[in-house]
């Protein structure tokens, strides 16, 4: 029996989930990212001596499915509950006397997480999609790979939307989707607050959090909402440098912080989003999901694939009836 296929656009969370769901009932399954690896907004930068990221800093759960998805995780040992120090203001309080309590850090690089979601779906790193059309994957050279059972789009709304010319009915969904942006660096530092999140009531910084590895005092340092419009077309250079004077005034550090890398997120987080889980095109088998549909967050943005997989499997069991 030949297996049924789907090409999925995007290897974050939400078309890692997707693609693993599929591929776990017998689905064959192509994902296809333009970066050099899976996570998305969990990506990770490797060091010589270890790894930190300039995304997400952490998973939270509110509800099930996916507080089941975190307690797997916490026993394969790939993400920890967040228990040291945050830093607001002038006060050190515990981390599980503050408001950001059943947080959880990964302790592998959250990449890595996303990847163990793929399961045995095909990862094609390096590929991207320049449109979809119905059944098919149009590539940026040009390929079209056709046939497929369902394709599915789990890429932020704004960089959707281009790819969708062929299909009017989901452009049209995604039209008033919008996001925000967030500047994020790598900065390292002697002294300090002995935290290991400092959380910013500023107009500039909102947090920095400590990373596990990539040797002593490397902090990932993420900027407010505000910070990152004003700076939006600043270069990298500019945008850092304002961003470590701040970071300085705020902790009273001397000089020198250093800035080892820096990040524009143009589509951090969606303002807006569609609503439900995912939308669909049931004729032309092409599906949209991730947070621009689910709503922000990494919880979102994971359900938002499973459900689609979960209908898609439900709806061929019911066809095969
Ligand atoms: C700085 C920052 C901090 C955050 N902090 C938190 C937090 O603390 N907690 C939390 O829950 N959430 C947080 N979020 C939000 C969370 O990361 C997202 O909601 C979630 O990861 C979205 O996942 P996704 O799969 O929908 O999209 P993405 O992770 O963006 O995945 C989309 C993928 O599509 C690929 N892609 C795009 N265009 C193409 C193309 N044309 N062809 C091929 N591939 C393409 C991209 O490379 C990417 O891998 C944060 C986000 C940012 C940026």
């Amino acid at each position: 029996m030949t297996k049924l296929r789907a090409g999925i656009v995007g290897a974050g969370i939400a078309g890692a989930s997707c693609a693993g769901t599929l591929a776990a009932a017998g689905w064959e399954v192509d994902v296809f990212d333009k970066a050099r690896g899976a996570g998305g907004r969990l990506s990770t930068r490797r060091f010589e001596q270890g790894w930190a990221t300039l995304g997400t800093p952490f998973v939270s759960a509110k509800r099930d499915p996916f507080r089941s998805q975190l307690r797997d995780w916490v026993r394969q040992g790939w993400v920890s509950a967040v228990r040291g120090n945050v830093w607001q203001g002038r006060a050190t309080i515990s981390w599980a006397e503050a408001q950001l309590q059943n947080h959880y850090c990964p302790t592998i690089e959250p990449s890595q997480l996303v990847r163990k979601l793929l399961g045995s779906a095909r990862l094609h790193t390096g590929h991207r999609v320049a449109a979809l059309k119905p059944r098919t994957l149009v590539l940026e050279d040009g390929r079209e790979l056709g046939d497929f059972d369902c394709v599915i789009c789990s890429v932020p709304a704004p960089q959707a939307i281009p790819m969708l010319d062929a299909l009017p009915l989901l452009r049209e969904r995604l039209a008033e989707v919008r996001y925000r942006p967030i500047w994020s660096f790598l900065m390292r530092w002697d002294g300090g607050p002995a935290a290991d999140v400092i959380k910013f009531d500023d107009h500039l910084l909102n947090l920095a959090v400590r990373q596990p590895s990539g040797g002593p005092g490397l902090w990932s340092v993420y900027a407010t909402h505000e910070f990152s419009e004003t700076y939006l077309e600043a270069s990298e250079m500019e945008a850092s440098n304002r961003a470590a004077s701040a970071l300085m005034g705020l902790l009273g550090l001397p000089w020198p912080v250093e800035i080892e890398a820096s990040h524009l997120w143009r589509h951090a987080r969606p303002e807006n989003p569609v609503g439900g889980f995912w939308v669909g095109d049931r004729e032309n088998r092409v599906a949209l999901i991730g947070d621009g549909i689910a709503g922000v967050g990494v919880e979102r943005a994971w359900e938002s694939g499973l459900r689609l997989a979960q209908a898609i499997l439900q709806s061929k069991e019911e066809l095969a009836l």
